[in-house]
């Protein structure tokens, strides 16, 4: 309401303004290209790349595929000894069935079993694990957010003990008047709300382990999705994975937790009422106790990052970034017609076609001031892991990247009026994208869904939880409003699409494609990196973002 009385006043002082028409509907796409958008896709998606999966049997084709597109455009190579490749070093973790897990409370000992009570995981390189009788401490929803006034933790000791921990963010379930109502963005989520976060804030507290309860509403998935892994987990290696990962980590089922609480004497619907508060404090689980016994099988595998680089004229190192993820779910059992391979045609060989578009766009154009980075990432399916191992050793610090753009699975169906953008509100990037959207008479549409979360869930991330500006061009929120049929028939894509192809056989390229809308959409955000990468400016995070504090520590570098 705010803004509506700002632009009224606007208008009042400024007639010619006002009577300025808006500009007609454009949804031409400059130099980005929609049939090499879609060829890029047809061939990535093609059988021989065998769904491109990480270490998988697609791997080498898909990398010499990559690095031959860099070569080509001339962009200058940024991976490993002077070359496109940078070498990517991940655990693949597996949990081994027949671990040994058990909860003692007063009048309570229960005989746990994965899966169907709990998922456990451990992501050091660390082959048997045995916990013997470790307290159990709720710590409500896990949250350490000084910008918002809140701390669940409170100093308390965590060593040697297990944290149980609420997932979604300590507004989820406020009611209008709780004092906590909106301080999380509402059903929004926030990074706080995410299981990578709970853990992650775990780990710095000092916990031994932690589970987080799982409920449906909060996770906004099933119990299902959540062991959907079946033990399967992966992650880059790291000089000290003791210091960012838990000895356990998992989630364990609701009821279970609510019979727990009983017996320690406490009921968990008032213990979750209480962690709605800012004066919330962590409890101990009196007489309550976890204790589990496994095997982890650690595999170390080598898969590849392609990055390749424009350096600036004037100011090469601060960079933009343009990224995306080469690596989709590889080779999966047979769908109703037999078909394996899981081709990730959309998501996101789409993303890729649009990444080689930038570069091209950029490469016809003077050599910016600033430095362009364009990354092809491995592994992000399985946590973001390429763009964060990237994140850890790029030679170019996080705190003089402009914006962290990614894209991740166009939609096909041609122009739109709109672009929908994902986790908006967050920083000025968005109002650029908005002025080079207006300038052709387009609008950005905010996120229809932010309680999915997306907008932690992409590559972007891996640079905006380092404090970079992000922006996320991603076709999975909601429907855009399509040229031809309007939002119905963006809302039906998308529904169709999330319901039956997302991660499955049939993300495949289709003769219908239309990748006109995608092409306009790269233009914008091409548009807009040219830009800044031609200016002094440095975007930044909106009042009240999660992330604005973190890019503050790293101000002096942006002098
Ligand atoms: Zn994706």
């Amino acid at each position: 309401m705010k803004a509506l009385i700002a632009a009224a006043a606007m208008f009042a002082v400024s007639p010619a303004f006002a009577q300025a028409p808006s500009p007609k509907l454009d949804t031409s796409a400059g130099p980005i290209s929609a049939q090499r958008i879609s060829d890029i896709t047809r061939e990535l998606a093609s059988d021989p790349y065998a769904g491109r999966g990480p270490g998988g049997p697609g791997e080498p084709r898909t990398i010499d595929y990559l690095v031959k597109q860099f070569q080509d455009l001339g962009l200058e190579p940024a991976g490993d000894k002077g070359t496109f490749v940078q070498a990517v070093q991940l655990y693949r973790f597996q949990t081994q069935p027949n671990g040994a897990y058990s909860l003692k409370a007063p009048g309570l000992s229960k005989v746990l079993q994965t899966q169907t009570d709990l998922r456990v995981e451990t992501q050091r390189p660390v082959e048997h694990i045995e916990i013997r009788d470790a307290p159990l401490v709720f710590v409500g929803y896990g949250v350490t957010a000084p910008e918002r006034g809140w701390d669940d933790f409170k100093g308390v000791d965590l060593k040697g003990k297990i944290a149980l921990i609420l997932i979604n963010d300590p507004d989820f379930e406020a009611a209008a008047g709780d004092a906590v109502a909106d301080k999380f963005g509402g059903k929004a989520a926030t990074y706080y709300a995410r299981w990578t976060y709970k853990y992650e804030e775990a780990v710095r507290q000092g916990a031994l382990g932690a589970l987080i309860v799982h409920e449906t509403a909060g996770a906004a998935y099933g119990w299902n999705t959540v062991v959907a892994g079946g033990g399967e987990s992966y992650d880059v290696v790291r000089k000290d994975p003791a210091s960012a990962r838990l000895l356990l980590q998992g989630w364990i089922q609701r009821p279970l937790t609510v019979e727990l609480f009983k017996a320690a004497g406490l009921d968990f619907e008032a213990e979750k009422a209480r962690a709605r508060t800012a004066a919330f404090r962590p409890v101990e689980l009196k007489g309550a106790s976890f204790s589990a016994d496994y095997r982890n099988v650690v595999q170390q595998l080598t898969s590849r990052n392609v990055v390749g680089a424009i350096k600036g004229s004037k100011r090469p190192d601060e960079t933009v970034m343009y990224s995306t993820h080469w690596d989709a779910y590889g080779i999966g059992a047979p769908d109703a017609q037999g078909a394996t391979i899981r081709p990730g045609a959309l998501d996101s060989a789409s993303g890729v076609g649009g990444v080689i578009e930038t570069a091209r766009a950029f490469k016809a154009g003077p050599r910016p001031e600033r430095t362009i980075l364009f990354g092809l990432w491995t592994g992000e399916e399985r946590g973001l892991l390429g763009s964060e191992y990237y994140a850890q050793t790029s030679p170019y610090a996080a705190g003089k990247m402009v914006a962290s753009i990614a894209y991740d699975t166009f939609h096909p169906l041609g122009p739109t009026r709109d672009v929908v953008l994902i986790g908006s509100g967050q920083n000025q990037l968005e109002d650029r994208l908005r002025a080079a959207a207006a300038s052709r008479g387009r609008t950005i549409t905010p996120d229809p869904r932010p309680e999915r979360a997306l907008n932690y869930r992409a590559d972007h991330f891996s640079f905006g939880r380092r404090g970079v500006p992000t922006l996320l061009l991603m076709a999975l929120a909601g429907g855009p409003d399509v040229v031809d049929g309007g939002r119905a028939k963006g809302d039906k894509w998308v529904e169709e699409f999330t319901a039956r192809c997302y991660h499955q056989t049939c993300d495949r390229w289709e003769t219908w494609h239309d990748y006109s809308g995608a092409a306009a959409d790269v233009n914008l955000a091409f548009e807009m990196g040219r830009a800044l990468a031609n200016s002094r400016d440095w975007p930044e995070w909106n009042a009240g973002s999660e992330l604005g504090a973190i890019r503050a520590e790293t101000a002096a570098q942006r002098k």
